[in-house]
């Protein structure tokens, strides 16, 4: 605890005596004290010690719209004092949670209108498990049980949404993944895709869905599930043969096809959905983060309306949560989509931001760190090598770290994972502000390669 702020150094003592923060080394926190955010507004945090800093990772991948809009703040306001809670258990409703269902409706990929909605996005795939399972065994076909789902993918961290996911950092504290979950290569050319063209290798990744699903048995296989683009894995964007391939696969065999649309749903990559981007036709989808744009939690499950005639012969659902559909995120999320409508914010980032941004961020390519630059709408990532060509790590340094720490205290938040600098800002960034988040990258990766250097 360096700071010599005496607000500071009392919030670090409450964390220090009482807080356990998520995804954190409890006892280094308590060595160095956490960065105190104390306000924000539009694509800028400001911390306790007053600096103002550039969120480039829109909080953690959420805050579409951008801090500070008072339409929001409103919206949940107003219906705290109208209806602050009811649920939705013994045949009732209440307007917000159907309003933004048909809203939802009206965005999402024709043929997908309803909604099951749940707390966050870990909860939505822990309900599209269990409907998944559901269904099948509706239709007769109850060994349709196991998903399939991708290394390095991220769904979530209850113990189906950290089963989905393929992060063996995650699995190895509790036993994970629970049965019926079993995990394929991903599409991550940089890394994995050896001396294979990035076209070649696609192929290759998709083709690993077949075999799995032979191997499992096409009578034991319920669902597919992957992100559009997967985010916190490291903003890998499949090569352009990937998905095509997979939509042949999935054409073949008759599993259900889930989008996470977690990161990439509600604008991030110039389409309302990434299944937009991509044409994917999902039977499901996750959604969460962009929905409330942060402000509030809340995710769900977007349901083809095939996959619901089957659900509606089953009798009960026998699953739910007591904030599914909670009237004050229901508010806010129907605001969030008003605004992110009626201004237009996603065809701007198509037309104007994201273009700007991806051709701006390419401009890093001629860094001697940079191994490769890739995005697509407001998504980005930087790979930091030691050897261009051959795509050389420099093993064992912490690269990626030592950036992100030289980013924080430059004023610019762009994450690390592992050697791969990712950023996802707010939908709302400007030109000049992609402007001034390049400027700071650029600067950042400067100051790491002096520190490898020095
Ligand atoms: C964040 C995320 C989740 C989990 O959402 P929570 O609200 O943190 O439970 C699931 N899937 C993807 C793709 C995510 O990025």
């Amino acid at each position: 605890m360096t700071s010599n702020n005496p607000q500071t150094r009392e919030w670090q003592a409450l964390s220090n005596d009482h807080h356990l923060a998520p995804f954190s080394d409890f006892k280094q926190l308590k060595e160095k004290g956490p960065r105190i955010i104390t306000s924000a507004k539009g694509v800028y945090l400001w911390d306790s010690e007053g600096n103002k800093i550039l969120d480039g990772m829109a909080g953690l991948w959420c805050v579409a719209i951008g801090y500070g809009r008072d339409e929001l703040a409103d919206a949940a306001s107003k219906q705290m004092r109208e209806l602050p809670y009811y649920n939705l258990f013994f045949q009732t409703a209440h307007p917000p949670v159907l309003e933004l269902a048909k809203a939802i409706a009206d965005i999402a990929p024709e043929g997908m209108n309803h909604v099951f909605f749940t707390g966050s996005g870990s909860e939505g795939n822990d309900t599209m498990l269990r409907m998944v399972r559901h269904y099948w065994a509706i239709k007769g076909q109850p060994n349709k049980k196991v998903i399939i789902s991708r290394k390095n993918g991220y769904h979530g961290s209850t113990v189906a949404g950290a089963s989905l996911g393929g992060m063996t950092y995650m699995h190895e504290q509790g036993d994970l993944p629970i049965p019926g979950i079993v995990h394929i290569a991903q599409p991550y050319w940089f890394a994995e895709g050896g001396d294979m063209t990035p076209e070649e290798f696609g192929v290759w990744a998709a083709n690993q869905l077949e075999e799995k699903i032979l191997e499992v048995g096409v009578d034991n296989v319920g669902a597919f599930i992957a992100e559009p683009i997967q985010g916190a894995g490291g903003v890998i964007i499949p090569p352009e043969t990937y998905w095509p391939r997979i939509k042949e696969i999935l054409a073949k065999y008759d599993i259900l096809f889930v989008a996470d649309e977690v990161i990439c749903g509600f604008g991030r990559t110039g389409e309302w959905f990434g299944s937009d981007f991509y044409d994917l036709k999902p039977d499901m989808m996750t959604i969460a983060k962009g929905l409330t744009s942060g402000y509030i939690p809340m995710g769900g499950l977007i349901v083809r309306d095939e996959v619901v005639a089957v659900l509606n012969e089953g009798g009960d659902f026998n699953h739910g949560f007591t904030y599914s559909g909670h009237p004050v995120a229901a508010a806010v999320a129907l605001e969030n989509i008003r605004i992110l409508r009626d201004e237009k914010i996603i065809e701007h980032v198509h037309a104007e931001t994201a273009p700007y941004l991806q051709s701006r961020l390419r401009e890093l390519n001629d860094h001697p760190l940079v191994g490769e630059v890739r995005g697509v709408g407001l998504l980005g990532a930087i790979e930091l090598v030691q050897d261009k060509a051959t795509r050389k790590r420099y093993e064992g340094r912490g690269v990626g770290m030592i950036c992100r720490t030289f980013c924080f205290d430059n004023g610019l938040i762009m994450r690390a994972v592992g050697d791969t600098m990712i950023i996802a800002p707010p939908l709302v960034i400007t030109k000049a502000e992609i402007d001034e988040l390049v400027a700071k990258a650029r600067k950042c990766l400067d100051l790491t390669l002096s520190a490898l250097q020095g």
